[in-house]
Protein backbone atom coordinates (compact mmCIF):
# COMPACT_ATOMS: atom_id res chain seq x y z
CA UNK A 1 0.00 0.00 0.00
CA UNK A 2 1.28 3.46 -0.99
CA UNK A 3 1.97 5.65 2.17
CA UNK A 4 1.57 9.73 2.78
CA UNK A 5 2.61 11.68 5.49
CA UNK A 6 0.45 14.91 5.98
CA UNK A 7 2.31 17.89 8.20
CA UNK A 8 -0.76 20.10 8.75
CA UNK A 9 -3.25 17.56 8.13
CA UNK A 10 -5.90 19.70 10.40
CA UNK A 11 -5.35 22.49 8.79
CA UNK A 12 -7.28 23.76 5.46
CA UNK A 13 -5.65 21.91 2.49
CA UNK A 14 -4.41 19.22 4.58
CA UNK A 15 -7.42 17.98 5.73
CA UNK A 16 -9.31 17.91 2.37
CA UNK A 17 -5.28 16.41 0.89
CA UNK A 18 -5.49 13.88 3.20
CA UNK A 19 -9.58 13.01 1.96
CA UNK A 20 -8.61 12.49 -1.39
CA UNK A 21 -5.08 10.48 -0.80
CA UNK A 22 -7.62 8.00 1.08
CA UNK A 23 -9.64 8.19 -2.09
CA UNK A 24 -6.47 7.15 -3.65
CA UNK A 25 -5.84 4.13 -1.96
CA UNK A 26 -2.89 5.85 0.47
CA UNK A 27 -2.32 4.85 3.74
CA UNK A 28 -2.01 8.62 5.57
CA UNK A 29 -0.32 9.49 8.98
CA UNK A 30 -1.82 13.04 9.46
CA UNK A 31 0.47 16.02 12.02
CA UNK A 32 -0.52 18.84 13.27
CA UNK A 33 -0.97 20.84 16.58
CA UNK A 34 -4.67 20.31 16.21
CA UNK A 35 -7.44 18.40 14.69
CA UNK A 36 -9.57 19.94 11.82
CA UNK A 37 -12.05 21.66 12.93
CA UNK A 38 -14.97 21.02 10.86
CA UNK A 39 -14.72 17.07 9.78
CA UNK A 40 -13.51 14.47 11.58
CA UNK A 41 -10.23 13.46 9.88
CA UNK A 42 -9.95 10.85 7.28
CA UNK A 43 -5.85 9.40 7.92
CA UNK A 44 -5.29 6.36 9.39
CA UNK A 45 -2.99 7.73 11.87
CA UNK A 46 -3.18 11.50 13.38
CA UNK A 47 -0.65 12.70 15.49
CA UNK A 48 -1.43 16.27 17.29
CA UNK A 49 2.32 17.36 17.81
CA UNK A 50 4.62 20.33 17.92
CA UNK A 51 6.66 20.33 14.51
CA UNK A 52 8.61 22.75 16.11
CA UNK A 53 10.09 20.22 17.51
CA UNK A 54 12.94 18.19 15.78
CA UNK A 55 11.88 15.03 18.58
CA UNK A 56 8.50 15.50 16.99
CA UNK A 57 9.40 15.55 13.35
CA UNK A 58 11.69 12.28 14.44
CA UNK A 59 8.86 10.35 16.10
CA UNK A 60 6.10 11.15 12.56
CA UNK A 61 8.77 10.50 10.17
CA UNK A 62 10.34 7.43 11.44
CA UNK A 63 10.37 5.88 8.23
CA UNK A 64 10.22 5.64 4.09
CA UNK A 65 7.24 6.88 3.24
CA UNK A 66 5.93 7.06 -0.51
CA UNK A 67 5.17 10.74 0.14
CA UNK A 68 5.70 13.26 2.35
CA UNK A 69 3.42 16.67 1.93
CA UNK A 70 4.58 20.04 4.24
CA UNK A 71 1.87 21.89 4.58
CA UNK A 72 2.26 22.96 8.42
CA UNK A 73 2.45 26.88 8.69
CA UNK A 74 1.76 29.24 10.85
CA UNK A 75 -0.02 31.54 8.54
CA UNK A 76 -3.67 33.15 8.08
CA UNK A 77 -5.11 35.73 5.83
CA UNK A 78 -4.48 39.52 5.44
CA UNK A 79 -5.25 40.70 9.31
CA UNK A 80 -2.81 37.95 10.76
CA UNK A 81 0.17 38.37 7.79
CA UNK A 82 -0.34 42.02 6.81
CA UNK A 83 -0.24 43.90 10.12
CA UNK A 84 2.99 42.81 11.06
CA UNK A 85 2.11 41.80 14.86
CA UNK A 86 2.79 38.30 14.05
CA UNK A 87 5.94 38.70 11.85
CA UNK A 88 8.14 37.16 14.60
CA UNK A 89 6.22 33.50 14.82
CA UNK A 90 5.41 33.47 11.15
CA UNK A 91 9.13 33.31 10.20
CA UNK A 92 10.57 31.73 13.74
CA UNK A 93 7.93 29.10 13.52
CA UNK A 94 7.62 28.09 10.06
CA UNK A 95 11.12 28.07 9.49
CA UNK A 96 11.82 25.97 12.30
CA UNK A 97 9.02 23.49 10.96
CA UNK A 98 10.64 23.59 7.81
CA UNK A 99 14.47 22.96 9.04
CA UNK A 100 13.49 20.19 11.04
CA UNK A 101 11.22 18.02 8.46
CA UNK A 102 14.13 19.18 5.33
CA UNK A 103 16.63 17.61 7.82
CA UNK A 104 14.36 14.37 9.39
CA UNK A 105 13.27 13.70 5.13
CA UNK A 106 16.99 13.55 3.96
CA UNK A 107 17.70 11.21 7.20
CA UNK A 108 15.48 8.80 6.81
CA UNK A 109 14.70 9.15 2.82
CA UNK A 110 11.43 9.68 1.33
CA UNK A 111 9.47 9.14 -2.10
CA UNK A 112 8.69 12.70 -3.30
CA UNK A 113 8.92 15.86 -0.56
CA UNK A 114 6.18 18.37 -1.72
CA UNK A 115 6.53 21.48 0.18
CA UNK A 116 3.51 24.80 -0.26
CA UNK A 117 5.39 27.76 -0.60
CA UNK A 118 3.02 30.62 -1.67
CA UNK A 119 2.31 33.75 -4.60
CA UNK A 120 3.61 36.09 -1.77
CA UNK A 121 7.17 35.27 -2.56
CA UNK A 122 6.25 37.18 -5.50
CA UNK A 123 8.44 40.95 -5.33
CA UNK A 124 5.96 43.91 -4.24
CA UNK A 125 7.39 45.76 -7.33
CA UNK A 126 5.65 43.62 -9.78
CA UNK A 127 2.12 43.98 -8.18
CA UNK A 128 1.68 47.79 -7.85
CA UNK A 129 -0.70 47.78 -10.93
CA UNK A 130 -3.94 46.33 -10.26
CA UNK A 131 -4.54 45.12 -13.87
CA UNK A 132 -0.74 44.19 -14.81
CA UNK A 133 0.21 42.46 -11.60
CA UNK A 134 3.66 39.90 -13.19
CA UNK A 135 3.74 36.52 -10.91
CA UNK A 136 5.43 34.50 -13.84
CA UNK A 137 7.97 31.84 -11.65
CA UNK A 138 10.98 33.61 -13.15
CA UNK A 139 10.04 36.96 -12.04
CA UNK A 140 10.47 36.16 -8.23
CA UNK A 141 14.43 37.22 -8.20
CA UNK A 142 15.66 39.80 -7.28
CA UNK A 143 13.35 38.74 -4.06
CA UNK A 144 11.49 41.81 -2.49
CA UNK A 145 8.23 39.74 -1.10
CA UNK A 146 5.69 42.54 0.65
CA UNK A 147 5.51 40.36 4.13
CA UNK A 148 7.85 38.31 6.46
CA UNK A 149 5.41 35.24 5.53
CA UNK A 150 6.57 36.01 1.82
CA UNK A 151 10.07 36.05 3.50
CA UNK A 152 10.00 32.73 5.06
CA UNK A 153 8.51 31.12 2.10
CA UNK A 154 10.97 32.22 -0.02
CA UNK A 155 13.63 30.97 2.43
CA UNK A 156 12.39 27.69 2.90
CA UNK A 157 11.90 27.37 -0.83
CA UNK A 158 15.48 27.73 -1.52
CA UNK A 159 16.46 25.65 1.51
CA UNK A 160 14.45 22.60 -0.21
CA UNK A 161 16.11 23.00 -3.62
CA UNK A 162 19.18 23.33 -1.36
CA UNK A 163 18.72 19.97 0.47
CA UNK A 164 17.82 18.41 -3.30
CA UNK A 165 21.18 19.59 -4.55
CA UNK A 166 22.89 18.34 -1.65
CA UNK A 167 21.09 15.20 0.00
CA UNK A 168 18.97 14.21 -2.77
CA UNK A 169 15.73 15.02 -1.51
CA UNK A 170 13.21 14.33 -4.52
CA UNK A 171 11.16 17.64 -4.16
CA UNK A 172 8.24 19.16 -5.86
CA UNK A 173 7.75 22.94 -4.81
CA UNK A 174 4.16 24.40 -5.58
CA UNK A 175 3.36 28.41 -5.26
CA UNK A 176 -0.42 28.36 -3.92
CA UNK A 177 -2.13 31.65 -5.00
CA UNK A 178 -5.28 32.22 -2.50
CA UNK A 179 -6.79 28.72 -2.13
CA UNK A 180 -10.17 28.76 -0.74
CA UNK A 181 -13.59 25.99 -0.27
CA UNK A 182 -15.67 24.81 2.33
CA UNK A 183 -14.30 23.78 6.05
CA UNK A 184 -11.66 26.69 5.53
CA UNK A 185 -11.37 29.40 8.42
CA UNK A 186 -14.04 31.18 8.14
CA UNK A 187 -13.56 33.61 11.33
CA UNK A 188 -11.77 34.82 14.01
CA UNK A 189 -9.09 36.62 12.12
CA UNK A 190 -7.18 34.31 10.00
CA UNK A 191 -9.64 34.30 7.34
CA UNK A 192 -9.21 35.06 3.94
CA UNK A 193 -11.04 37.33 1.49
CA UNK A 194 -13.67 34.54 -0.06
CA UNK A 195 -14.50 33.39 3.78
CA UNK A 196 -14.45 36.62 4.67
CA UNK A 197 -16.98 38.11 2.46
CA UNK A 198 -19.03 35.10 2.35
CA UNK A 199 -19.40 35.31 6.06
CA UNK A 200 -20.19 39.06 5.71
CA UNK A 201 -22.70 38.78 3.21
CA UNK A 202 -24.37 36.38 5.19
CA UNK A 203 -24.31 37.86 8.21
CA UNK A 204 -26.04 40.71 6.56
CA UNK A 205 -29.15 38.58 5.06
CA UNK A 206 -29.39 37.59 9.25
CA UNK A 207 -29.88 40.97 9.72
CA UNK A 208 -26.73 41.06 12.60
CA UNK A 209 -25.02 44.06 11.12
CA UNK A 210 -27.20 46.88 10.59
CA UNK A 211 -26.58 50.21 10.64
CA UNK A 212 -29.04 52.92 11.64
CA UNK A 213 -28.54 56.19 9.19
CA UNK A 214 -30.01 59.48 9.99
CA UNK A 215 -31.03 61.08 6.43
CA UNK A 216 -32.52 64.60 7.72
CA UNK A 217 -35.82 63.37 9.08
CA UNK A 218 -35.60 59.96 7.80
CA UNK A 219 -34.11 57.05 9.37
CA UNK A 220 -32.85 53.98 7.73
CA UNK A 221 -31.94 50.86 9.01
CA UNK A 222 -29.94 48.55 6.68
CA UNK A 223 -27.42 45.75 6.73
CA UNK A 224 -23.53 46.73 5.45
CA UNK A 225 -20.32 45.34 4.58
CA UNK A 226 -16.98 46.44 5.86
CA UNK A 227 -14.19 45.99 3.30
CA UNK A 228 -10.61 46.71 4.32
CA UNK A 229 -8.99 49.53 2.00
CA UNK A 230 -11.07 50.38 -1.90
CA UNK A 231 -11.66 47.22 -2.60
CA UNK A 232 -9.79 47.61 -5.99
CA UNK A 233 -7.20 45.60 -5.32
CA UNK A 234 -6.85 42.66 -7.44
CA UNK A 235 -6.53 38.70 -6.89
CA UNK A 236 -7.15 35.31 -8.10
CA UNK A 237 -8.72 33.00 -6.04
CA UNK A 238 -8.16 28.65 -6.48
CA UNK A 239 -11.18 26.11 -5.32
CA UNK A 240 -9.36 23.66 -3.29
CA UNK A 241 -10.79 21.32 -5.88
CA UNK A 242 -8.64 22.14 -8.44
CA UNK A 243 -5.70 23.20 -6.10
CA UNK A 244 -5.42 18.93 -5.30
CA UNK A 245 -5.71 18.52 -8.83
CA UNK A 246 -2.78 20.26 -9.22
CA UNK A 247 -0.69 19.15 -6.56
CA UNK A 248 -1.34 15.63 -7.48
CA UNK A 249 0.10 16.35 -11.18
CA UNK A 250 2.67 17.84 -9.66
CA UNK A 251 4.05 14.72 -7.92
CA UNK A 252 3.88 12.52 -10.44
CA UNK A 253 5.80 14.98 -12.89
CA UNK A 254 9.64 15.09 -12.53
CA UNK A 255 9.39 18.66 -12.29
CA UNK A 256 11.49 20.10 -8.93
CA UNK A 257 11.35 24.08 -9.69
CA UNK A 258 8.98 26.08 -7.62
CA UNK A 259 5.54 26.34 -10.22
CA UNK A 260 2.04 28.65 -9.47
CA UNK A 261 -0.60 26.73 -8.26
CA UNK A 262 -3.48 29.15 -8.78
CA UNK A 263 -6.62 30.64 -10.98
CA UNK A 264 -5.76 33.15 -13.72
CA UNK A 265 -9.81 34.78 -13.66
CA UNK A 266 -8.35 37.93 -11.83
CA UNK A 267 -11.22 40.33 -9.94
CA UNK A 268 -11.15 43.21 -7.51
CA UNK A 269 -12.59 42.40 -4.11
CA UNK A 270 -15.22 44.50 -5.16
CA UNK A 271 -16.30 42.33 -7.68
CA UNK A 272 -15.74 39.45 -5.30
CA UNK A 273 -18.60 41.07 -2.90
CA UNK A 274 -20.50 41.23 -5.43
CA UNK A 275 -20.25 38.10 -6.48
CA UNK A 276 -21.13 36.62 -2.86
CA UNK A 277 -24.25 39.00 -2.86
CA UNK A 278 -25.23 37.42 -6.24
CA UNK A 279 -24.76 34.30 -5.35
CA UNK A 280 -26.79 34.45 -1.67
CA UNK A 281 -30.01 35.79 -3.58
CA UNK A 282 -29.97 38.69 -1.40
CA UNK A 283 -31.89 41.51 -2.65
CA UNK A 284 -32.57 44.18 0.27
CA UNK A 285 -30.16 47.39 0.61
CA UNK A 286 -27.09 46.53 1.49
CA UNK A 287 -24.04 49.16 2.08
CA UNK A 288 -20.14 48.44 1.35
CA UNK A 289 -17.98 50.39 4.02
CA UNK A 290 -14.47 51.08 2.62
CA UNK A 291 -12.52 50.99 5.73
CA UNK A 292 -8.52 51.16 6.87
CA UNK A 293 -7.23 47.59 6.95
CA UNK A 294 -4.35 45.57 5.61
CA UNK A 295 -4.63 45.02 1.90
CA UNK A 296 -1.55 42.90 0.63
CA UNK A 297 -0.18 44.56 -2.63
CA UNK A 298 -2.14 45.89 -5.24
CA UNK A 299 -2.86 43.58 -7.87
CA UNK A 300 -1.69 40.22 -8.01
CA UNK A 301 -3.07 37.07 -10.36
CA UNK A 302 -1.19 33.06 -11.33
CA UNK A 303 0.72 33.03 -14.22
CA UNK A 304 -0.28 29.80 -15.75
CA UNK A 305 2.02 29.43 -18.80
CA UNK A 306 4.90 26.94 -17.00
CA UNK A 307 2.09 24.75 -15.56
CA UNK A 308 0.11 24.48 -18.69
CA UNK A 309 3.24 23.68 -20.87
CA UNK A 310 5.23 21.59 -17.94
CA UNK A 311 2.35 19.46 -16.72
CA UNK A 312 -0.14 20.23 -19.81
CA UNK A 313 -2.61 21.20 -17.06
CA UNK A 314 -3.90 24.34 -15.43
CA UNK A 315 -7.48 25.48 -13.95
CA UNK A 316 -9.81 26.26 -15.57
CA UNK A 317 -13.07 26.48 -12.86
CA UNK A 318 -15.18 29.56 -12.64
CA UNK A 319 -14.53 31.43 -9.53
CA UNK A 320 -18.06 31.53 -9.05
CA UNK A 321 -18.72 27.69 -9.04
CA UNK A 322 -16.22 27.54 -5.70
CA UNK A 323 -17.53 30.48 -4.30
CA UNK A 324 -21.12 29.16 -4.63
CA UNK A 325 -20.18 26.04 -2.88
CA UNK A 326 -17.90 28.17 -0.53
CA UNK A 327 -21.24 30.56 0.33
CA UNK A 328 -23.41 27.53 0.96
CA UNK A 329 -21.25 26.04 3.58
CA UNK A 330 -20.19 29.44 5.22
CA UNK A 331 -23.97 30.08 5.02
CA UNK A 332 -24.54 27.25 7.14
CA UNK A 333 -21.72 28.15 9.65
CA UNK A 334 -23.14 31.15 10.48
CA UNK A 335 -26.99 29.68 10.70
CA UNK A 336 -25.52 27.55 13.30
CA UNK A 337 -23.65 30.00 15.23
CA UNK A 338 -26.55 32.39 15.19
CA UNK A 339 -28.68 29.48 16.67
CA UNK A 340 -26.66 28.82 19.48
CA UNK A 341 -25.85 32.69 20.73
CA UNK A 342 -29.66 32.86 20.78
CA UNK A 343 -29.77 29.78 22.67
CA UNK A 344 -27.35 30.56 24.84
CA UNK A 345 -28.74 34.13 25.11
CA UNK A 346 -25.54 36.10 23.99
CA UNK A 347 -26.54 39.33 22.88
CA UNK A 348 -24.56 39.91 19.20
CA UNK A 349 -26.08 43.31 18.61
CA UNK A 350 -22.92 45.22 17.13
CA UNK A 351 -22.52 48.77 18.79
CA UNK A 352 -24.42 51.20 16.06
CA UNK A 353 -21.92 53.09 14.35
CA UNK A 354 -22.18 57.18 14.35
CA UNK A 355 -23.74 58.21 11.30
CA UNK A 356 -21.19 58.65 8.71
CA UNK A 357 -22.01 59.41 5.19
CA UNK A 358 -18.48 59.90 3.61
CA UNK A 359 -17.17 55.77 4.09
CA UNK A 360 -19.94 54.56 2.72
CA UNK A 361 -20.50 53.57 -0.68
CA UNK A 362 -24.06 51.89 -1.93
CA UNK A 363 -24.57 48.94 -3.92
CA UNK A 364 -27.76 48.08 -4.81
P1 LIG B 1 -3.94 26.27 7.70
O1 LIG B 1 -3.52 27.31 8.67
O2 LIG B 1 -5.37 25.89 7.64
O3 LIG B 1 -3.08 24.95 7.93
C1 LIG B 1 -1.78 24.97 8.46
C2 LIG B 1 -1.76 23.98 9.59
O4 LIG B 1 -0.43 23.93 10.14
C3 LIG B 1 -2.69 24.35 10.74
O5 LIG B 1 -3.66 23.34 10.96
C4 LIG B 1 -1.77 24.51 11.92
O6 LIG B 1 -2.31 24.05 13.16
C5 LIG B 1 -0.59 23.66 11.51
N1 LIG B 1 0.61 24.04 12.26
C6 LIG B 1 1.06 25.30 12.51
N2 LIG B 1 2.13 25.26 13.31
C7 LIG B 1 2.37 23.94 13.55
C8 LIG B 1 3.33 23.26 14.32
N3 LIG B 1 4.27 23.94 14.99
N4 LIG B 1 3.30 21.91 14.38
C9 LIG B 1 2.32 21.22 13.71
N5 LIG B 1 1.39 21.80 12.97
C10 LIG B 1 1.40 23.16 12.89
O7 LIG B 1 -3.43 26.75 6.27
P2 LIG B 1 -3.77 26.21 4.82
O8 LIG B 1 -4.57 27.23 4.15
O9 LIG B 1 -4.26 24.82 4.90
O10 LIG B 1 -2.31 26.23 4.17
C11 LIG B 1 -1.49 25.09 4.10
C12 LIG B 1 -0.14 25.48 3.52
O11 LIG B 1 -0.29 26.11 2.25
C13 LIG B 1 0.63 26.47 4.39
O12 LIG B 1 1.99 26.17 4.34
C14 LIG B 1 0.38 27.80 3.70
O13 LIG B 1 1.40 28.73 3.97
C15 LIG B 1 0.34 27.38 2.25
N6 LIG B 1 -0.42 28.32 1.43
C16 LIG B 1 -1.77 28.41 1.60
C17 LIG B 1 -2.48 29.32 0.84
C18 LIG B 1 -3.97 29.45 0.97
O14 LIG B 1 -4.55 30.29 0.29
N7 LIG B 1 -4.64 28.69 1.82
C19 LIG B 1 -1.82 30.14 -0.10
C20 LIG B 1 -0.45 30.02 -0.22
C21 LIG B 1 0.25 29.09 0.53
Amino acid sequence: MKTALVCGAGGFIGSHLVKRLKREGYFVRGVDLKYPEFSPTAADEFVTGDLRDPEVCAQVLDKYFDRVYQLAADMGGAGFVFTGANDADIMHNSAMINLNMAAQAAKVGVGTFFYSSSACIYPERNQMDPNNPNCSEDSAYPAAPDSEYGWEKIFSERMFMAFARNKGLNIRIARFHNIFGPEGTWVGGREKAPAAMCRKVAEAQLDSNVEIWQNGLTTIKFPYIEMWGDGNQTRSFLYIDECLEGVERLMQSDYTDPINIGSQEMVTINQLVQMALHISGYNGDIAIRHIPGPTGVRGRNSDNRLIRETLGWAPSAPLRDGMTKTFAWIKEQVEKRAQTEKKENISHTPVVPKPQVSPISWNR
